[in-house]
């Protein structure tokens, strides 16, 4: 048989067990598809495959495997392996939810079709994006291939390169050790950070540390955007001697001089030059780039939504979910298990006819990793007001705290978020402070 015949012959297969308004259409369609399955998508998959039966829901991902990404901080700090990090695609996909293993290259939302890469045109009722962020190592002049030609440069954001940051940081004898935050929003805000406080603390254990300057070199002109955890992590920089340098965007690296050049935020038109002798970096981050160049986006290339119900502004039946959307929230997967929720309730009402009523209050939580054993456990909303849910002060560095992060969140994420049934902790919040006013009435004293 020839191929022609045989992706024919899947087409009318998958036509007749998928939910179809066009009965004289060959390609697939679907009452939800899916676009990407990470954090956020497998989780929409899971709890729409559940309510929906097979055959009605579709996921398009290109990739074999899914990471459970913030693992890699806890590799690149040489606590865990990075074999440990990831699963089978196969195996976290829904089973009653068709897996599209292909790229989604073009949105039509007026004819409601996604066109993949391998050119099907596939149909939907619904539509949700949640695709998350791309890795634009490329706009820094000499990356990516400089990761090849200097063992000093890692970047815990990547699978390969994430591999390259504990030994760097073990064969670290010493000079400048720069950390770097560009000026994009990324995944994980708090991530740049954390990999500086585990490598500092390696330093000190190793010795190394009285012969090296350690820099935070970010764009932004603040160490994180709410205050009290911001002066928590202030104490900690204070106390360990790091060097912050505001309002610097790293544009150049020049591995054979080992030179790494700034943008001066601060000053247009001016750059600085640093020497590095390790340098950790996190890349500019944008949507994929057949999202961004698409109608779905707004100007700054996000999926514009609802902020509240998580529904497109132009296109009701498209929903998103994640990192890859312009809410001003911080992009975590917590943020996304949180967003799972609102998103089930909203477009189970759209479904069925009714408009979408619930509305996310920007939840995101942050694990500040500041050493081996100490957190600092930010949670927080759409206002950066802490929304904490332990009944303890989680503005502090604490060893429970770190637990949490390192050993209770891993087992939540793979065995309830993935599966569909892990909204985030709001539930438990409200239980732990039972008798309390709460961390809502807290607010105003923050
Ligand atoms: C180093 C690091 C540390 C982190 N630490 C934390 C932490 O401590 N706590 C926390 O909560 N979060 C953390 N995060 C952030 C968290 O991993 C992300 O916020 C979360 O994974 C976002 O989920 P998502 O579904 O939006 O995107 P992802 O999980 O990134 O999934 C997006 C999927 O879409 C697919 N895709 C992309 N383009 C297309 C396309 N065109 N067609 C089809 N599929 C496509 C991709 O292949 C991918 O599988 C960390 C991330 C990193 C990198």
């Amino acid at each position: 048989m020839t191929s022609t015949k045989l992706l024919v012959g899947a087409y009318r297969k998958s036509a007749t067990k998928s939910f179809s308004t066009s009965s004289a259409s060959l390609g697939r369609h679907y009452k939800l598809l899916i676009v990407g399955s990470g954090s956020g998508g497998c989780a929409t998959a899971s709890k729409f495959s559940k309510k929906l039966g097979a055959g009605h829901v579709g996921i398009i991902e290109p990739k074999d495997d899914h990471y459970y990404q913030p693992w890699f901080t806890l590799v690149g700090g040489g606590i865990k392996k990075v074999e440990d990090s990831g699963k089978k695609m196969s195996e976290v996909i829904p089973k009653k939810a068709d897996w599209l293993k292909t790229t989604a290259e073009a949105f039509d939302p007026k004819n409601c079709t996604v066109t993949t890469a391998t050119g099907e045109e596939i149909k939907y009722d619904f539509l949700v994006m949640a695709c998350g962020l791309q890795l634009n190592y490329n706009l820094i002049k000499g990356l990516p291939e400089g990761f090849d030609k200097d063992p000093m440069l890692c970047s815990n954001y990547d699978y390969e390169y994430v591999q390259k940051t504990w030994p760097a940081i073990q064969k670290f004898k010493g000079g400048n050790a720069i950390f770097t935050m560009p000026n994009t929003p990324v995944k994980c805000a708090g991530a740049p950070q954390k990999i500086m406080y585990l490598a500092e603390e390696a330093w000190q254990k190793s010795g190394v540390r009285d012969k090296s300057t350690v820099m935070y070199n970010t764009s932004l002109s603040v160490l994180f955007g709410v205050k009290k955890y911001a002066a928590g992590l202030h104490k900690v920089v204070d106390s360990r001697d790091i060097k912050i340098n505001y309002q610097r965007n790293l544009i150049e690296v020049n591995t054979d001089k080992r030179e790494a050049i700034f943008q001066k935020l601060d000053s247009p038109g001016e750059t600085q030059t640093y020497k590095y002798d390790f340098m950790h970096i996190t890349p500019p981050m944008s949507t994929p780039d057949p999202v961004r160049k698409s109608c779905l986006v707004d100007e700054a290339g996000y999926v514009d939504v609802d902020q509240g119900t998580l529904q497109h502004k132009k296109y009701p039946n498209i929903f998103a979910i994640g990192d890859c959307f312009n809410a001003p929230t911080s992009k975590t997967a917590a943020a996304a298990a949180s967003q799972s929720g609102y998103l089930e309730k909203n477009l189970t009402a759209v479904m069925s006819g009714k408009p979408a009523y619930a509305k996310y209050d920007g939840y995101t939580s942050c694990p500040l990793i500041t050493g081996r054993e100490k957190c600092i456990m930010a949670e927080f909303n759409y206002d950066s007001l802490p929304l904490e849910t332990f009944p303890i002060d989680q503005g502090k560095e604490r060893r429970s705290m770190y637990h949490v992060k390192k050993d209770i969140i891993p087992i939540i994420y793979w065995n309830m978020m993935l599966k569909g049934y892990w909204n985030g902790p709001a539930a438990y919040r409200k239980l732990m402070h039972l008798g309390t006013d709460g961390p809502e009435k807290l607010k105003d004293s923050y």
